[in-house]
């Protein structure tokens, strides 16, 4: 039902316009699949998906001698899960989190894309799944980025790790880790900075942060995240490949999920990059962070 409230647009349009080709044609044929190629174009799920997509409807379409378009609605959100999870076995795809051991996530992205408040969100839910969670302030460069990190740290009521602006992020991350230790805290999610007005410069504190989180615990990070504004489209998946070329990027956060109507998205970044989506954004409340489903998602679209 989150996915279902937090999709509200995408779905008003999308489900509409598609219902509304399902009336109009009633007989599947050629000029149907070139309209509803078009309404997935439209809602951002990528032309090279979109083609992809096509290509297996109508091979179904075939197989199952379907004739009516009424019928094709039910193979659509079929090939889209299918789509989605690709040669992989279907289930969510949760968070590396040790057992055991401290893990260490490390959350990059552009800055606006909600990347502080997705760590506060998922503070809030690691918490409340009994972690202890500690989070290290490491984007020293944009003003206001450690009082914003510290006020979600008080709203998960979590400990916030921190220098002064203008500090060198490593060390951050560093005390960070320390801090994380000592405590034997179960997570440790890191803030990084975000500006790509300077990429190269950016790339190489990443790397730099990367390299201290695997100096002091082999295996670390567990995951590096990357928060991505699904209301951005297409600027989202060349931010993904940017970040991708200076780090392992493992999963993706998307965010704002509630404010497009271009949901489609979800499925060009996960053909298109092959990372997979770990969550989403459904709000602007601790609350609106959920394990993407891809199941849910595209039942959300069509609900
Ligand atoms: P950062 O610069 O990447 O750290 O971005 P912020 O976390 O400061 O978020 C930027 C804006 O996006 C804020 O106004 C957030 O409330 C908003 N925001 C973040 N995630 C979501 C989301 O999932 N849905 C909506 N509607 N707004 C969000």
């Amino acid at each position: 039902t989150k996915y279902k409230k937090g999709m509200k647009k995408t779905r008003n349009t999308f489900s509409g316009r598609i219902n509304d080709l399902i009336a109009r044609y009633r007989k599947v044929d050629e000029d149907f699949f070139e309209e509803l190629e078009e309404v997935l174009i439209t809602a951002d799920v990528g032309v090279m998906t979109v083609m992809d997509l096509i290509d297996e409807l109508k091979m179904e379409v075939k197989r199952s001698n379907i004739k009516e378009t009424a019928e094709v609605k039910a193979v659509i959100s079929e090939k889209m899960v299918e789509l989605y999870y690709g040669e992989d076995e279907e289930g969510l795809e949760y968070l590396n989190i040790q057992e055991d051991d401290l893990s260490v996530l490390l959350v990059v992205g552009v800055n606006g894309v909600g990347k502080t408040t997705s760590i506060g969100k998922l503070a809030h839910q690691l918490k409340q799944q009994g972690k202890n969670v500690v989070l290290a302030a490491g984007d020293t460069f944009r003003a206001g980025a450690i009082e914003q990190l510290e006020e979600w740290g008080k709203r998960a009521d979590v400990e916030v790790i921190k220098q002064s602006e203008g500090s060198d992020p490593a060390a951050v991350i560093y005390d960070g880790i320390q801090a994380a230790k000592s405590r034997k805290a179960d997570v440790l999610i890191c803030d990084t900075a975000g500006r790509l007005q300077n990429k190269v410069n950016l790339m190489k504190e990443l790397s730099k942060v990367k390299r201290v989180i695997e100096r002091e615990i082999p295996g670390a990070p567990h995951e590096v995240l990357i928060a991505l504004d699904a209301t951005t489209g297409q600027n989202a998946l060349s931010q993904a490949k940017t970040f991708s070329e200076a780090t392992n990027v493992t999963g993706i956060i998307l965010t704002k999920l509630d404010g497009t109507a271009k949901g489609g998205i979800v499925l060009a970044i996960r053909q298109e990059l092959d990372i997979p989506v770990k969550y989403v954004g459904l709000g602007e409340q601790i609350e609106d962070l959920q394990p993407f489903d891809p199941h849910a998602f595209v039942y959300g679209l069509f609900a």
